[in-house]
């Protein structure tokens, strides 16, 4: 009988702890670090094996995932501060799963310097949120030579669906980068053209209702708006740093690349604003009240006493 082999995972925020989660409920014997204590203690109890540090998962497992919140992080556990504790050099890791979002030029960068050491890179940033990651519905956006790919497909499906967006690293990363550009459009934008409804005296549940059946339909007015925005709950699971840094990224590199963003500019002003003045910890949901102090409303549902 052959012994169910050790996968890693550092990093066990919003995201990788569900997915970790999935990975030992799929019946995957599990070693995982992450700096905070009470993440680790999270996963132990569901049967992981915690590790002292980064280098020490990749010195017992051969495939490592890493959901990490920034690139600059992604590159520091790579690369280690000495030597002795990147997961360069680790005795058994041969293939390294980055399921966070950097952006391209980075994860060229590292993927280069990875698998010149024999580990094989896999770009695989996800899309869905922590309801997709708990659910195990999340697009996974795979970018790595074709066969890692086929021996890693079924692993990638406990989080979601798939796909092999290309042979080359970096690649899922602009797949990603263009998708949350997007989110972060049908984001601010949505805030704006509901405060301007609630000004003009309409509900906003109802707005979403009707937008969900008409040409504006969008996930922030699916999702965001009657689960987190409307009810005043703001609890949806990503920070406005880390979408911010998923739009600065998407600007950079598409100035780099010769592509014109004026209406993702406009969308990279609000998210920095709402960084400035909301914190980088605050959830994403929030950038809807940067718009409402500027108009002057509040997203909430009508009260009897407010309804004409
Ligand atoms: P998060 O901030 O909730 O989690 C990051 C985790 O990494 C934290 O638990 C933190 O303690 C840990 N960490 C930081 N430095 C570390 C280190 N040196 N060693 C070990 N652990 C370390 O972030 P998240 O929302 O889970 O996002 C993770 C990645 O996935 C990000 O790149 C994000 O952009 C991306 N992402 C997030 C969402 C979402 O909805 N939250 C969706 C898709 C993609």
């Amino acid at each position: 009988m052959t012994e169910t082999p050790m996968l890693g995972f550092i990093g066990l925020g919003n995201m990788g702890l569900p997915m970790a989660s999935r990975l030992l409920a799929a019946g995957h014997k599990l070693v995982a670090f992450d700096l905070r204590r009470e993440a680790c203690d999270a996963l132990a109890a569901q049967g992981a094996e915690i590790a002292t540090s980064p280098r020490a998962v990749a010195d017992r497992a051969k495939t490592v995932f890493l959901s990490l919140p920034t690139p600059q992080v992604v590159r520091a556990v790579i690369e280690g501060q000495h030597q002795a504790e990147g997961l360069i050099g680790a005795a058994s890791i041969k293939v390294l799963v980055d399921l966070s979002t950097t952006g391209a030029s980075i994860t060229k960068a590292l993927a280069q310097q990875v698998q010149a050491v024999g580990i094989r890179y896999v770009d695989s940033p996800v899309s869905g949120g922590v309801n997709g990651a708990v659910k195990g519905t999340l697009a996974v956006m795979c970018a790595c030579a074709r066969t890692d790919y086929e021996s890693l497909e079924a692993l990638l499906s406990v989080f979601g669906k798939a796909f092999h967006v290309g042979e080359t690293p970096g690649l899922g990363q602009s797949m990603k980068l263009a998708n949350n550009m997007l989110s972060a459009t049908a984001m601010a934008a949505s805030a704006e053209a509901i405060a301007f409804g609630v000004k003009q005296g309409l509900d906003p549940m109802v707005m979403a209702e009707v937008i969900n059946v008409s040409t504006g339909a969008n996930t922030a007015i699916r999702d965001k708006f009657p689960k987190a925005i409307i009810p005043r709950l703001f609890n949806f699971g990503f920070a406005s740093g880390l979408m911010n840094k998923d739009v600065q990224l998407c600007l950079q590199e598409a100035q780099a690349c010769g592509v014109p963003m004026a209406v993702g500019s406009a969308v990279g002003a609000i998210w920095n604003e709402t960084v400035e003045q909301l914190g980088a910890e605050s959830d994403f949901t929030e950038v809807a009240k940067i718009i409402e102090t500027k108009a002057g409303v509040v997203i909430e549902v009508k009260t009897p006493s407010s309804k004409e």
